[in-house]
């Protein structure tokens, strides 16, 4: 078969390669994005619940888990959110701040992708869907041999993303060729992912099932104050998402109902009332959560009758709520993974490979995790950007 001579081939047609794509090809280079699925960016649709939260305002080195919390500072410095706001704008799409930084479209994710597409039809790269790699080798050049025959070229881009949700596209890629290079890789694990929980502590949450409130979560020194959500499955919510990234198996983590309150004290306030617990609880938590949690570990009575003991049993379950997660929904319902490719094999400016001139690994591959809220597009940007101005 035919052997076509590009100057950069970019595996992987999701947000980190196309990006990378589109800068190589307006800098002039012959640019072939090799995409295995049957259209490019199909994380970029379903994200952000369909709105994709394609970037967050706030975006530090803080917002990320790597083995090397300085790699990532480099590229998102020479990237940063407001370049890829005004190129949202530039494309006229209507977006807004939901909170705490998280830009989201107005409209729908798919408004993304189109901007993608159009910037790389004018910075003429080329997307080939469908490409099955079936082999790299390296000697001068990089040849890959794809369904569709053999591409050589001067550089090569893997942006192949994690392992989360296989049906979108997802495969082990990506660290498969890094080993073939003789590259660490740190052992990757499902990220921003709902935690499972024991059989028993699930037929004791029972009643609770279906109820989100505002509580924070810590573990592993980290803490995040934003909704949980108990499901018939386990917990969720954005906090939850945010700690099972830090969460390590056989750990416990601590929810604090009453974050803005010390317990003991509000209960000390009032303890000569006849109100009952579960009504005190119902002024701060959702009442259906507060009869249930009370049934679940304190009889309700008025608080009057509690001994002062007791007392601090409520305040501390209040304040710290022990749970021993059995474990995560794995990569099926990961957003992303963390680990990959170390950090140690990369330049942080360009992202090419110290040991392979011409090698390049960029996005979510990378040993560097967003947090939730936008941060992980911004990433992805970030790093095709540092490596699209250098293939
Ligand atoms: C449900 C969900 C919602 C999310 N929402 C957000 C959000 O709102 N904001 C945010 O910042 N992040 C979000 N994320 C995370 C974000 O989507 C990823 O971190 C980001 O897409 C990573 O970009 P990437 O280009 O590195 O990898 P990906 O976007 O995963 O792209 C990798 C591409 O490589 C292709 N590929 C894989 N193997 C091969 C192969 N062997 N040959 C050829 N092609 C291959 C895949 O098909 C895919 O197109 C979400 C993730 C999920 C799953």
């Amino acid at each position: 078969m035919a052997v076509l001579n590009a100057d950069v081939i970019v595996i992987g047609g999701g947000a980190a390669g196309l990006f990378c794509a589109i800068e190589a090809g307006k800098r002039g280079r012959k640019v072939v994005v090799l995409e295995h699925a049957e259209r490019i960016g199909k994380k970029i649709a379903i994200s952000g619940g369909g709105r994709c939260n394609f970037t967050n305002l706030n975006t530090s080195a803080d917002n990320f888990i790597s083995d090397n919390p300085h790699f990532c500072k480099s590229a998102l410095a020479r990237y940063t959110p407001a370049d890829f706001v005004s190129l949202v704008e530039k494309h006229g799409i209507p977006y807004h701040e939901k909170k705490l930084g998280q830009l989201f479209c107005d409209g729908s994710s798919g408004r993304i992708i189109e901007m993608l597409l159009t910037e790389a039809s004018e910075a003429g790269v080329e997307i080939r869907c469908g490409s099955v790699v079936r082999g790299v080798e390296k000697a001068e050049h990089f040849e890959v041999e794809t369904n569709s025959g053999s591409i050589t070229s001067q550089s090569l881009v893997v942006a192949t993303g994690g392992l989360s949700i296989p049906p979108l596209g997802a495969t082990d890629f990506g660290y498969r060729l890094a080993r073939q290079f003789g590259l660490t890789i740190r052992e990757p694990w499902p990220a921003l992912v709902p935690l499972t929980l024991s059989r028993e502590t699930l037929r004791e949450l029972a009643p609770l099932s279906g109820v989100s409130l505002d509580a924070s979560v810590s573990c592993q020194g980290m803490q995040f104050h934003e909704a949980i959500l108990i499901r018939h499955r386990g917990l969720s919510g954005p906090a939850i998402l945010q700690i099972s990234s830090y969460w390590l198996p056989g750990h416990s983590i601590t929810i604090n109902l009453l974050p803005d309150y010390d317990a003991l004290k509000l209960l000390r306030e009032q303890e000569n009332k006849e109100l009952t617990l579960a009504n005190f609880l119902g002024q701060f938590l959702p009442r259906r959560f507060a009869l249930a949690w009370c049934a679940l570990n304190f009889p309700s009575q008025p608080l009057k009758r509690y001994a002062p003991g007791q007392m601090a049993d409520i305040a501390q379950k209040l304040n710290y709520w022990e749970i021993v997660p059995a474990g995560t929904e794995g990569y099926r319902k990961a957003e992303v993974t963390a680990g990959g490719v170390s950090t140690v094999e990369l330049s942080s400016k360009t992202m090419e490979v110290k040991s392979v001139p011409g090698l390049y690994f960029i996005g979510e591959v990378v040993d560097v995790t967003g947090q939730l809220g936008g941060y992980n597009f911004q990433w992805a940007w970030a790093s095709g950007f540092a490596a699209g101005q250098a293939v």
